[in-house]
């Protein structure tokens, strides 16, 4: 080994894992003991809670955040000629999704400050489809970092041309937006259960959220094979795509401690934004929105010697994510805004995103700014 392993980890599961001190080894082994593994009790009572969390009627649990997203594309029929808006700053599943059912991604440009979709280029790109060949039909913002993107200003270009929306809000459960949480700002929501995300499980998980009864309906038909009113019943054309019992279980001892969890978060953000700006831009949020603060990214032209002196120093770091899209082999086929997309370009030169999770404690905040300032700051 050349390098030892960083002290300082971008999250810490480990932590979390000793807080909830045999809770959640307990929940397993309920579900190892009762044995309903598929769509057990577990994960009625978990989307229950969870749909409680978006403020919503309806969470169906599912297989990871990209089936979250492939489910509700599917629910509604969205394939050949259509055109589906997706940010090229993100992280592929957003993309990949669409053209797995046979529409076509449109890459749209996001804001330098927020890193979330800008609406300018959105109502760009929608003009510009039809006269390509391709039918508008919807668009999928993308809560980046944590931050709900700005859903006020894409929902009026939204109904203006009668588009769905779709929030991939794999990073940003428990965010807020206008007072409103992350899971009731769109038609529907995608969220994931990666173990590293806000609201993590111990493997794949995702779900959906919405307030559409009709919707959610058509979702769990989905993820279990298109079934009808029966087992055997085969309404549609589906997939298998569901939430795992034991997940479930993971995730209802997790969601006891999930609030306290952001409020800790925030608590770094908030130290990190005061004692980092200065040594690099940090993350703005717009007025009347809260992050999750599942990624501490800052932007810093001097972004090699920051890797590097965070290395040496055994401190965590990410670049998420080093190519927008539309430069990714895979995706370079697809159309882009026809102004181009300039910020994807430039942020994917310059992010760097720094360790942040509940369980940092002020000494280690104070390390990571140190760290930072003598690498590319003058004096703090
Ligand atoms: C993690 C992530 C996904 C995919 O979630 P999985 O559960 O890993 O499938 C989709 N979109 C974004 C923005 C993500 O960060």
């Amino acid at each position: 080994m050349s390098e030892a392993a960083p002290e300082v980890p971008l999250v810490d599961l480990a932590a979390q894992r000793r807080r909830l001190e045999g809770r959640i080894e307990a929940a397993v082994a309920a579900v190892l003991t009762h044995g309903r593994f598929v769509l057990g009790p577990e994960v009625d009572r978990f989307e229950e809670q969870l749909a409680g969390v978006g403020g919503v009627a309806h969470a169906v649990g599912c297989s990871s955040g990209t089936d979250a997203l492939l489910l509700a594309l599917l629910a509604w029929g969205a394939g050949t000629g259509d055109a589906v808006f997706v940010p090229a700053f993100t992280f592929a599943a957003t993309a990949e999704v669409v053209a797995l059912v046979g529409a076509t991604p449109v890459f749209v440009d996001v804001r330098a400050d927020t890193f979330t979709l800008d609406p300018a280029s959105l109502s760009g790109a929608i003009e510009w489809a039809p006269g390509a060949g391709l039918r508008p039909v919807g668009i999928i913002p993308v809560d980046l970092f944590g931050q709900p993107a700005d859903y006020g200003e894409i929902d009026d270009v939204a109904a203006a041309a009668g588009l769905w929306v779709l929030a991939d809000a794999a990073q940003s459960l428990g965010a807020t937006f206008a007072g409103r949480p992350v899971g009731s700002l769109a038609t529907a929501t995608a969220t994931s259960f990666f173990p590293s995300k806000p609201l993590g499980c111990y493997g794949d998980g995702g779900a959906v959220l919405t307030g559409d009864a009709e919707l959610a309906e058509r979702l769990r038909s989905l993820r279990a094979h298109g079934q009808g009113t029966s087992r055997f019943d085969h309404v549609r054309i589906g997939l298998n795509a569901r939430l795992d019992t034991v997940q479930a279980a993971v995730l209802l001892a997790k969601l006891e401690i999930f609030d306290d969890e952001r409020v800790r978060r925030q608590a770094v953000a908030d130290r990190y934004g005061e004692r980092l700006a200065g040594a690099v831009t940090v993350p703005s949020v717009r007025s009347g929105t809260t992050s999750a603060w599942a990624c501490y990214t800052v932007l810093t032209p001097h972004r090699d010697r920051l890797t590097g002196a965070l290395r040496r120093a055994r401190i965590a770091s990410a670049v998420y994510y080093p190519k927008p899209l539309h430069h990714q082999p895979a995706f370079r086929r697809f159309p882009t805004a026809p102004q181009g997309l300039p910020v994807s370009e430039r942020l994917a030169g310059e992010v760097l995103s720094l360790p942040v999770h509940p369980y940092l404690d002020v000494p280690t905040q104070h390390r990571v700014v140190d760290a930072v300032w003598a690498a590319v700051g003058s004096a703090p």
